[in-house]
C-alpha cells in the first residue's frame, strides 16, 4: 500500500519546487516579458495573493470564536488576568533577550566595518517621515472606539480586548451566556474545519508565493551584504534553537526537539507569507492539536503573541543598528544600546505582524539613537528574505511562550506533546472527493 504524504510534506515539496523555479526564472528569464507578465506577475502573483487573502480571511472569525471558547473554558476572570499577565511579561522578556543577544553578537562580529557605502537617497526618503508612536497612543488604542471597525480592520489588540470583555459578560449572564458559549463552541469547530479546507490548497499557494519571491529576489543581492545577512541569520538561529529550547526545557520541562519538529507547518507558513498574523490559524492548530495546549490558553496567547511579540524582528533591529553604526562610523554608547532594546520592545508591541513592518519600525529606532535613517536603504534589498526568516522566529516565540504559560496553568496535555504523530493531517477528506472515488 502506498504511504500517504502528510499535508506538511506536500507543502514542503511545493515550497522546494517554488524556490527552484523562482531562482531559475530570476537567473534565466528576468528579462523575458512573457514570463514576467503572465507567469510571475500573472499566475504566481494571483494565486499567491489569493492564498494569503484566504489565510487572512480565517484570522478574525477564528480568533473571535476561539477566544470566546477560551475565556468561557477558563471561566474565572482572575485566572484569565494571570494567564494574560504571564504571557505578556514573557513576551516582553524574550524580545528584550533577543535584541540584547543580537547586539552583543553583532558588536563581537562587527559587520559593516569595512563596508563601502553607496547610498541611494531616493529609496530612503519614505523612511524619513516615520515617527515613534507615543506609548500613550499605543495604550489608548487597545480600547476600540468601534468594535465593528476593529473587526473590519483586523486590529488584533482591539479585537482581543472587545472579545474578552464580551466573553466575561457572557460568563456573568448565567444561562443565556452559557447558551451563547455553546453556540460559539460549535462555530469554533466549524471554523477549524474551514482552516483545514484552506490548508488543502496550501501546497499550491506556498509554491506560488515562493516562486514569485525568488523570481524577484536575486540571491546575488546578498553578496555585498553577506556580513549583515549572516549575523542576522546566526542570531535568529541562536535564539530559535538555543534560547527557546532552553526556556522550554527549564521553565516547562518539555522536549525542545519535539517542539521544533512539530512546529514545522507554522514555520513553513510564516516563512512563505512573512506575516505572523496570517499564520495565526496554523500556529493555533499546531499548538493545540500537535503540542497539546488547551484552547483556553492558546486562544488567548497566540493572537496576542502575533501582535505583541516579535523576537525575530527585534533581532534584525539590533543587528541593523550595530551594522549601520559601523558603516557610518558612529560610536554608540551604553545608553543608546539600552534605548534600542526599549524601542525594539515597544515597536514589537505597537505593530501588527505583517510583512515588512519591522523595517519601517527600524526608522523609529534609528531616529531615537541618532543614526541616519537613510541607512535603511542599504538593507532594503535583502530585507524580504530576512523578513521571511524572522517571521518564522516570531511565531516560534509565540508558541514557546504559550507552552510555558500552559505548563504553569496545567493546561498542556503531555501525552499529546510527546506523541510524534499527534495531530498530523494525512489527508483532508472533502465530501465530493469521496463521492468521486
Ligand atoms: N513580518 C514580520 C511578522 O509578521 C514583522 C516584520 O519583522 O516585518 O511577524
Amino acid at each position: 500500500m502506498r504511504k500517504k504524504l502528510s499535508v506538511t510534506s506536500k507543502i514542503l515539496i511545493g515550497m522546494g519546487i517554488g524556490l527552484l523555479l523562482g531562482s531559475l526564472i530570476n537567473a534565466f528569464a528576468a528579462n523575458v516579458a512573457f514570463i514576467q507578465d503572465y507567469v510571475v506577475n500573472g499566475f504566481l502573483y494571483v494565486v499567491g495573493a489569493a492564498f494569503i487573502n484566504a489565510l487572512k480571511m480565517l484570522v478574525v472569525p477564528l480568533v473571535t470564536f476561539s477566544l470566546i471558547c477560551g475565556v468561557c473554558g477558563i471561566g474565572d476572570v482572575g485566572i484569565l488576568g494571570r494567564v494574560g499577565l504571564k504571557a505578556f511579561l514573557l513576551y516582553i522578556a524574550t524580545t528584550g533577550l533577543a535584541v540584547a543577544m543580537a547586539m552583543v553578537v553583532a558588536i563581537l562580529i562587527a559587520p559593516g566595518k569595512d563596508f563601502n557605502r553607496d547610498i541611494s537617497t531616493a529609496t530612503s526618503t519614505e523612511f524619513m517621515v516615520r515617527q515613534a508612536p507615543p506609548v500613550s497612543d499605543v495604550l489608548i488604542n487597545i480600547v476600540p472606539r468601534n468594535p465593528v471597525h476593529a473587526f473590519a480592520e483586523g486590529n488584533m489588540l482591539q479585537i482581543i480586548f472587545f472579545v474578552i470583555m464580551f466573553a466575561i459578560a457572557m460568563l456573568m449572564t448565567g444561562e443565556t451566556g452559557r447558551q451563547l458559549a455553546d453556540g460559539a463552541a460549535k462555530l469554533n469547530a466549524v471554523m477549524m474545519k474551514v482552516v483545514t479546507l484552506v490548508m488543502d490548497f496550501a501546497p499550491i499557494g506556498v509554491f506560488c508565493l515562493m516562486a514569485k519571491t525568488f523570481a524577484e529576489q536575486g540571491i546575488d543581492l546578498i553578496v555585498p551584504m553577506i556580513g549583515y545577512f549572516g549575523v542576522v541569520i546566526l542570531c535568529l538561529l541562536l535564539h530559535a534553537l538555543g534560547t527557546f529550547s532552553l526556556l522550554l526545557a527549564i521553565l516547562a520541562r518539555l522536549n525542545p526537539l519535539l517542539f521544533i519538529r512539530k512546529m514545522r507547518p507554522a514555520h513553513i507558513f510564516a516563512f512563505s507569507t512573512a506575516s505572523s498574523n496570517a499564520t495565526i490559524p496554523v500556529t493555533m492548530q499546531v499548538v493545540e492539536q500537535r503540542l497539546g495546549v488547551d484552547n483556553s490558553t492558546a486562544a488567548f496567547t497566540i493572537p496576542l503573541g502575533a501582535t505583541v511579540n516579535m523576537d525575530g524582528t527585534a533581532i534584525m533591529q539590533g543587528v541593523a543598528t550595530v551594522f549601520i553604526a559601523n558603516v557610518y562610523q558612529i560610536d554608540l554608547g551604553l545608553g543608546q544600546y539600552l534605548t534600542v532594546i526599549g524601542m525594539s520592545i515597544l515597536a514589537s508591541i505597537g505593530t501588527a505582524g505583517v510583512p515588512g513592518v519591522g523595517l519601517i519600525m527600524l526608522a523609529m529606532v534609528f531616529n531615537q539613537v541618532g543614526l541616519p535613517v537613510e541607512g535603511i536603504a542599504l538593507i532594503l534589498g535583502v530585507d524580504r528574505l530576512l523578513d521571511m526568516l524572522r517571521t518564522a522566529v516570531n511565531v516560534t516565540g509565540d508558541a514557546t511562550v504559550t507552552c510555558i504559560v500552559a505548563h504553569g496553568e496545567n493546561s498542556i496535555d503531555r501525552q499529546i506533546y510527546n506523541d510524534p504523530n499527534a495531530g498530523v493531517i494525512t489527508e483532508i477528506e472533502l465530501p465530493h472527493k469521496k463521492e468521486r472515488a
